[in-house]
């Protein structure tokens, strides 16, 4: 039976995405995959998150994936973090072999915790592991509240889910409980954080999210 190419790609990609994941773990690094829309604020959220994580003491560094620009990078460079950019050319997703080159811009010694920011689309990015150890999907109010219901498999594999721009309820009717709802049916053991990039909300829970997360999977790999 001939196995579709796609499979092999993907095999492929996830075979590699492991070996990421184990040169993580010996440099006891954590990683965090932040997938979503255009315009959803993942750099934003970085940049929040950047601030946020000094004083926790934990060191911050990221990879960001974008068609063809280096502004994101540029902008997350300015809060003196190691950022390394990857352009994908065009391509609309990141690849696990893409992360592995990039990772020789980084010293992973000095890092506690790197964000890995996707390019900006929900739907094939899913698809590819990179070698991170959550995945947390960003998407915004001024998006609508469809988004759980249109891209189902982006917000399943979530580990958390980040409702953006929460300061717009003011502006837009958007059933809050309606998309939470549909994700949680999706994945029970989801978290969900309303955040607001403008007014600091959700912040502080999203960093204890992720210190915690952090310290649990140090634990597990002892
Ligand atoms: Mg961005
Ligand atoms: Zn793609």
């Amino acid at each position: 039976m001939q196995v579709p190419i796609y499979e092999n790609i993907l095999k492929s990609n996830d075979y590699l995405a492991e070996e990421n994941q184990d040169l993580f773990n010996r440099e006891r690094v954590f990683v965090v995959g932040i997938l979503g829309s255009p315009g959803a604020g993942k750099t934003t959220l970085l940049e929040k998150t950047i601030s946020a994580l000094k004083n926790v003491n934990l060191r911050p560094a990221v990879l960001v994936g974008d068609l063809a620009t280096s502004r994101d990078a540029e902008r997350i460079q300015q809060h003196g973090i190691p950022c390394a950019q990857l352009t994908t050319g065009g391509a609309c997703h990141l690849e696990a072999q893409q992360v592995n080159k990039a990772l020789k811009d980084f010293d992973l010694k000095t890092i506690d915790i790197l964000f890995i920011e996707n390019v900006g689309n929900l739907v094939c990015p899913t698809g590819f592991k990179l070698g991170e150890h959550i995945r947390t999907v960003v998407f915004s109010i001024p998006e609508g509240d469809e988004k759980v219901e249109k891209y189902p498999a982006t917000f399943q594999k979530a580990d958390c889910i980040i409702l953006n721009k929460i300061d717009y309820l003011t502006l837009q009717s958007f059933d809050v409980e309606k998309p939470k709802r549909e994700a949680y049916a999706l994945n029970p053991d989801l978290v969900w954080i309303n955040c607001s990039c403008a007014t600091g909300e959700g912040i502080e829970e999203w960093i204890n999210y992720l210190k915690t997360a952090r310290e649990k999977r140090l634990n597990e790999n002892g």
